[in-house]
């Protein structure tokens, strides 16, 4: 397999310790070792080394969330994030790719989203319409909101005109390529989607991006690849938190007691812990689970629902477990994809998500 010099560096460098290893929230839920970053490199540099053949290993390497806890907890600082991304890229190149991959890949050519999606859901439609006129400030809501939890795009929406923003929505919104940079990593695919977003965003003075996975796309992985927007671009949960503070948004404290769960794009990557409480505490009593902020606990999203359901819902079932062991009896998420896949693993305890304490639903 070719693989770069700094990646081979990373795969030969993780030392197969076991400092990472009680973090991977794969492995914790299935209790398998080749879940581990530690397993992953060794994978990976069997195949360099032509031990083994890199069909052998795809299926694990599609196992990873690319959620970096590894990567934040590595103290020799070895990133397993991105020697699993290179593999796939390879693995496309050579046409290794399993094939229910290379069908969310195919989808994410064709109709812009793995799902394979052409509509969105009635409700969201209509709401939309009346933000398509040319605005400053553009809602950007991405694939997973729009065609997979619409009435959670719906909230994002309502959320903005309860503020009285004045705000647009795309009517053909291009994806931000976040779908393909998992599938497939720094492909010239991958690129000449990010490109074109860039170029429709850039359109805009400020993009409100709804979904925390896009906002780390278009806010640094973009970067990385050379890609520029030219508009201020900024996540909806501090957008919203600044709207609160300027008075836009009527709060009121109930005496509910919530967790919140943070999205690893947010807190990890974006490093931004703070608005998303500030949100929380103008609405309800925050609590705190164990692992939060950057040490959180990924639990779950909706693209690799599609090819392994049941891991999924372990993952989300043991992130529920971190706060009902606490005592919790609510969850609020900032992430789409962790709330519909909180949602469905929820027993004897509530997922609510920024929007619904905010509208009150
Ligand atoms: S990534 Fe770092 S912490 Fe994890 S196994 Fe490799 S060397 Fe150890
Ligand atoms: S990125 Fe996340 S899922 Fe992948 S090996 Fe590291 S901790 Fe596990």
């Amino acid at each position: 397999m070719i693989m770069s010099e700094k990646c081979k560096q990373h795969v030969d460098s993780c030392r197969f310790c076991w400092m990472c290893h009680h973090i991977c929230p794969v492995g914790n839920a299935t209790g398998q070792e080749r879940n581990t970053a530690r397993a992953r490199a060794l994978g990976i540099s069997l195949v360099n080394r032509e031990a083994i053949d890199l069909s052998e290993i795809m299926d694990n390497v599609f196992e990873c969330c690319t959620c970096g806890a590894c990567v934040h907890d590595c103290v020799t600082g070895w990133d397993p994030v991105m020697f699993t991304k290179e593999t796939r890229l390879q693995a496309a190149l050579e046409g290794k790719l399993p094939e229910y991959i290379m069908t969310l890949v195919s989808n994410c050519m064709e109709t812009g989203n793995a799902y394979g999606k052409t509509d969105t859901c009635d409700r969201l439609t209509e709401a939309a319409k009346s933000h398509y006129d040319k605005k400053e400030i553009l809602l950007f809501l991405g694939v997973d909101a729009k065609f997979m939890a619409c009435e959670q795009a719906l909230k994002a929406v309502k959320v903005l005109e309860k503020a009285k923003v004045e705000f647009s929505v795309m009517e053909n919104e291009l994806p931000s390529g976040a779908q393909l940079d998992f599938l497939i990593g720094a492909a010239n695919e991958t690129k000449q989607q990010m490109l074109a977003c860039a170029k429709a965003l850039s359109e805009y003075k400020t993009v409100v991006v709804y979904d925390p996975n896009d906002a780390k796309v278009i806010k640094q992985i973009y970067k990385e690849y050379g890609i520029e927007v030219n508009a201020e671009v900024v996540t909806y949960t501090s957008f919203v938190a600044g709207l609160i503070k300027d008075g836009k948004l009527e709060t009121s404290r109930g005496d509910k007691t919530v967790v919140f769960q943070d999205p690893y794009q947010l807190s990890r990557d974006l490093k931004e812990t703070e608005e998303a409480r500030e949100i929380v505490m103008s609405y309800a009593v925050l609590g705190e689970m164990l692992l939060n902020r950057e040490e959180t606990v990924w639990a779950g999203n909706i693209l690799m629902a599609q090819y392994m359901p049941e891991i999924i819902k372990k993952v989300a079932e043991r992130r529920i477990f971190n706060a009902t062991s606490i005592g919790a009896t609510a969850i609020v998420t900032a992430c789409v994809s962790e709330y519909v896949s909180l949602k469905a693993a929820a027993k004897d305890v509530e997922i609510i998500s920024l929007e619904d304490l905010i509208l009150g639903e």
